[in-house]
C-alpha cells in the first residue's frame, strides 16, 4: 500500500469517528465480531494490538500516568507481561478497556514455569517423576494461582530436547528423550489450557522455544544450532507438535538460527511446518528482543528484520517495538501487506476472544480469588508430595537410606540453609520466604549443622552464579576454618548428610557451564567428611546432568534432589527417613565426563560399534568407535533411579510375533516387589527398528507405566504398541512404519536387557 492510501484511510477512518471511543455488538458471532473489530482499527492499532512490552515500574493508581499507561490509552499494546499483583492487573486492564479507542482488553502473561507463587519442581526434576498426571498437575496448579492473580497467559511448556548438560537451560525442559518430553509437552499444555479456556482458572499456554533452542553448540546458551532436518523431524519436533496436537494457544519462537535462519524469522518453520504441516491455528511470539536481535545475527536492520519476521508468520512482538516502530514504513515500500497486518491482528483477538475478555475483560482480577487460591494449603501440600516423586536415588551402598528414625546426624554443606534457592531457577512469582531449606525440613530431627564450605571459591564465579540475589550464605572464614568446623560437627554423629551442588542460578537462562563437576570447594569439603569414616549421604541439588564419578566412588548414598520447589526440605525429609520411597527416574544421562557429551541413550549403533562381548562400553578396542580414555558407557543411564526396596521384571511376552500395518503387539511382562519396602517403579518399554532405509537408534523409548506395588506383590503390566508407534520420517521426509524386524525391550532404565521380537509385515 502506498503512503498516500495509508493516509487518505487514516483521514476516512476519522471522518466516520476513529478517535471516538468505538463499541462493538459482543453478542455478534466470533468471526463477524473479530471482523468488525479489525475493520474499525487504524493501522497503530493494528500494530498496537502485535505489541508485547514487558510491564516495567509502575505502582497501582499510577498506570494512567505511567509511560505503559499513555501507551496503552493510546492503543499501542496488545499485552503485557512481567506484571504481578491482581490490583496493579485489574488497573491497567481498566486503563486499556476504558482509556483506549476500541477499549480492547490485553492479555497478561508471565512465566509460569513450574509453578505461580506455589513453586513445583523445575521442569528437569518434574519430568523425573515420569509421572503424566503430575506434569498434569503442576500445570493445573500453575493455572490456578496465576489467574486467580490476574495472568492468563503463560511462557510454558519449555520442550527443547537438550542432550547437552553444559547448557544451563536443559533445567526448564524435560531432557533429552523425544517420547518422555512429547507427554509432558502434552499433559502440560491440558493442564494450562484445560478444556475451555474461558473458564476462570485456565490460561493460555505457549509452547517453546521452537525450535532446536536444546541444541546451541557446546552448549553455551543462544549459539548457533546446526541439525540436518532427518533429526530436527524425528527427534526434537515431535514435544513440539505434541503440544500443537494438544490445541497449544501460542507458540514462542527461538533465539537460535534453524538452517541458518534465526528462528523468528524462519518462513518454512513457522509457516510450512508449524501452520501448514501441524495445522497450529494459534498465535506466534518472538521472544524477547527476538526480532531486534535479527540485526546481531547479520540479517539486516531493524526495519528490515521486523518485516522479515512479520512476512515469515510472526503476530507478536516482544519487547523490541520493531513491529510498532517500523512495519508502517515496511507497509510503504511494499515490503509487507496490510493482509500479513490483519491476520496477526486477528490471531491475537481470537486468542482474547478464546479467554473470554472481550465478554468479562476483568474476569481474572478477582481479589477474593486471589487470596483464596494462590499458595492455598492444598497446593503447597501436592508440591510436598510431587517434589518427593522427583528424586532420584543414583547411590544407596548398604542400605545407609533410609535413615533410621533416631539417627543422630550432622547436616553440612552451603545448600543445606539455602532457603531461597529451593525453588530454582525461572521461579518469577515464587514466594521465596516461605520455602523450605533442607536444615528447615530436618529441625525437629536429631542434626548438628555446619556450612562445612562455600558454593565456589571464587568470589566471581559465586556473584555470578547467584546473580538475581538468591545466594547460599557466603562465609568470609577460610575454606580451611570451615571445613574444620564441618568435621568438628560430625564427631557423635552417626551419618553425614551433604546438600551440596549448584546454586539455582548456574542452570537455568545464560548459565552455561563447560565443568559439570560439583565444585572444588564442596569437593574438599566432602573428602574430608569421606575422611571421618562415617557415612556420607549426598543431597545433590543442580538443574542438570553433573559428572559424579567421583562421589559414585566415595559417597555411601547419592540423592538427586534437582530444585524441588517451596517444600523441598520437608520433601527431602519425607525421603531421607522413608516416609516415601524414592522412585524419579533420570530423564537426562548422566556422563562420566564432560568429554563425552553429546551422549543418550538413544544413539545409533555406527558401523564400527564395539562388540558385543565386550559390551560394558569400557574396554577399549583399536579401529572401534570409542575412546582411548574413557568408557562409551554414562555413569548413570537414562531412565535410571533406584529405591529402596527392589523391583524383578520378568516373563516378557508378545501377544503375536508378526503384525500388519495398522495393526499393534501386546506386550506384557510380570513386576515383583522382591524388597523389604512397598515401592513404585517406573517400567519402561523401549524399541529397535532393526533394518530401515535409514540407519534407526539403538533403542527408542515408546511407552511406560509407573506402578506401585507392596512388599511380595507382583503385578503383570501391558503396553499396546502400534505400527502409528513405529513410525519416523525416513530420507524422504515420509512418516512410515517400515516392513521388517523390531526388537522389544522392557526394563526400569534405558540398560533394559530383557528382550523380545516381532516382525511388522
Ligand atoms: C526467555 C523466554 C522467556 C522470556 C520472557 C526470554 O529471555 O528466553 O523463555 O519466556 O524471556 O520472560
Amino acid at each position: 500500500m502506498t503512503r498516500k492510501l495509508i493516509l487518505l484511510c487514516t483521514l476516512f477512518g476519522f471522518a466516520f469517528g476513529f478517535g471516538q471511543k468505538v463499541k462493538f455488538d459482543k453478542k455478534k458471532p466470533k468471526d463477524q465480531f473479530i471482523n468488525e473489530i479489525i475493520s474499525q482499527m487504524t493501522l497503530e492499532e493494528k500494530l498496537g494490538q502485535l505489541n508485547l512490552p514487558s510491564s516495567g515500574d509502575f505502582t497501582t493508581g499510577q498506570t494512567k500516568s505511567s509511560n505503559i499507561g499513555k501507551n496503552i490509552e493510546a492503543g499501542k499494546v496488545g499485552g503485557l507481561f512481567n506484571i504481578k499483583g491482581v490490583d496493579r492487573i485489574r488497573d491497567v486492564q481498566k486503563v486499556a478497556v476504558e482509556n483506549s479507542r476500541l477499549g480492547i482488553p490485553l492479555i497478561f502473561g508471565m512465566d509460569i514455569i513450574h509453578g505461580y507463587e506455589t513453586a513445583f519442581p523445575i521442569p528437569l526434576g518434574l519430568a523425573a517423576s515420569w509421572d503424566v498426571l503430575a506434569y498434569e498437575k503442576v500445570a493445573r496448579v500453575s493455572a490456578q494461582e496465576g489467574t486467580a492473580d490476574g495472568i492468563n497467559w503463560t511462557f510454558s511448556p519449555m520442550v527443547d530436547i537438550s542432550r547437552d548438560p553444559r547448557w544451563g537451560r536443559i533445567s526448564e525442559g524435560g531432557g533429552e528423550d523425544t517420547y518422555l518430553v512429547s507427554q509432558m509437552a502434552k499433559y502440560m499444555v491440558k493442564g494450562y489450557q484445560g478444556d475451555d479456556l474461558a473458564a476462570k482458572n485456565t490460561m493460555l499456554a505457549c509452547v517453546k522455544h521452537f525450535a532446536l533452542y536444546g541444541a546451541p553448540t557446546g552448549g553455551r546458551d543462544y549459539n548457533h544450532v546446526d541439525m540436518s532436518r532427518w533429526t530436527m523431524f524425528n527427534t526434537y519436533f515431535p514435544p513440539y507438535k505434541a503440544a500443537v496436537d494438544a490445541g497449544v494457544a501460542s507458540v514462542m519462537m527461538s533465539f537460535n538460527d534453524v538452517d541458518g535462519i534465526p528462528a523468528t524469522a524462519n518462513k518454512w518453520l513457522i509457516d510450512d511446518v508449524l501452520r501448514k504441516q501441524w495445522g497450529f491455528d494459534g498465535f506466534v511470539v518472538t521472544d524477547y528482543t527476538g526480532i531486534n536481535e535479527m540485526v546481531e545475527h547479520g540479517m539486516g536492520d531493524l526495519k528490515q528484520v521486523s518485516a522479515l519476521a512479520l512476512n515469515a508468520g510472526v503476530d507478536m512482538d516482544m519487547v523490541g517495538e520493531g513491529f510498532l516502530t517500523t512495519i508502517e514504513k515496511s507497509l510503504q515500500e511494499g515490503k509487507v501487506t496490510m493482509k500479513q497486518i490483519d491476520d496477526a491482528v486477528r490471531r491475537i483477538l481470537e486468542a482474547k476472544y478464546k479467554l473470554g475478555l472481550f465478554e468479562d475483560p476483568y474476569r481474572y482480577t478477582d481479589s477474593k480469588r486471589a487470596k483464596a487460591e494462590v499458595f492455598s494449603k492444598e497446593n503447597v501440600a501436592e508440591s510436598r508430595r510431587i517434589a518427593s516423586e522427583t528424586f532420584v536415588l543414583l547411590k544407596n551402598e548398604n542400605q545407609v537410606l533410609p535413615l533410621k528414625p533416631n539417627s543422630k546426624i550432622a547436616l553440612v554443606g552451603p545448600m543445606a540453609d539455602a532457603a531461597d534457592n529451593m525453588p530454582g531457577t525461572w521461579s518469577v512469582a515464587a514466594r521465596f520466604e516461605a520455602s523450605v531449606s533442607v536444615k528447615m525440613g530436618l529441625k525437629d530431627k536429631n542434626v548438628v549443622y555446619a556450612h562445612g564450605s562455600n558454593l565456589v571459591d571464587d568470589k566471581v564465579l559465586f556473584d555470578n552464579s547467584t546473580i538475581f540475589g538468591k545466594k547460599p550464605r557466603w562465609d568470609d572464614r577460610s575454606a580451611d576454618e570451615l571445613i574444620k568446623e564441618a568435621v568438628e560437627a560430625t564427631k557423635n554423629v552417626d551419618v553425614i548428610v551433604a546438600a551440596v551442588g549448584e546454586s539455582s542460578e548456574m542452570s537455568g537462562e545464560s548459565s552455561s557451564m563447560v565443568n559439570l563437576d560439583i565444585p572444588l570447594a564442596q569437593k574438599r569439603l566432602l573428602q574430608a567428611m569421606y575422611d571421618t569414616g562415617k557415612p556420607v549421604v549426598i543431597v545433590l541439588f543442580t538443574g542438570r546432568a553433573k559428572t559424579l564419578m567421583e562421589e559414585n566412588e566415595k559417597a555411601d548414598a547419592i540423592l538427586n534432589v534437582w530444585f524441588g520447589g517451596t517444600e523441598t526440605g520437608n520433601a527431602v525429609t519425607d525421603v531421607l527417613y522413608g516416609k516415601v520411597n524414592p522412585s524419579g527416574k533420570l530423564p537426562v544421562t548422566f556422563p562420566r565426563s564432560v568429554g563425552q557429551i553429546p551422549i543418550y541413550y538413544s544413539h545409533f549403533n555406527t558401523g564400527r560399534p564395539l562388540s558385543d562381548e565386550k559390551s560394558d562400553g569400557c574396554t577399549f578396542e583399536k579401529f572401534r568407535s570409542n575412546y582411548l580414555d574413557e568408557c562409551n558407557t554414562p555413569l548413570y543411564e537414562f531412565g535410571f533411579g533406584l529405591s529402596y526396596t527392589t523391583f524383578d521384571i520378568s516373563n516378557l511376552k508378545l501377544d503375536k510375533t508378526t503384525i500388519n500395518q495398522g495393526g499393534s503387539v501386546k506386550v506384557s511382562v510380570q513386576v515383583k516387589n522382591t524388597g523389604n519396602y512397598d515401592g513404585t517403579e517406573v517400567v519402561q518399554l523401549y524399541t529397535r527398528d532393526l533394518i530401515g532405509s535409514i540407519s534407526r537408534p539403538v533403542k527408542e523409548l515408546k511407552g511406560f507405566q509407573k506402578i506401585f506395588l507392596k512388599k511380595g506383590e507382583s503385578k503383570t503390566v501391558e503396553f499396546n504398541l502400534t505400527t502409528e508407534d513405529l513410525k519416523f520420517y525416513n530420507a524422504e521426509m515420509k512418516f512410515v512404519a517400515e516392513p521388517g524386524e523390531f526388537e522389544v525391550f522392557v526394563g526400569n532404565s534405558s540398560n533394559a536387557k530383557l528382550k523380545s521380537k516381532f516382525e511388522l509385515k
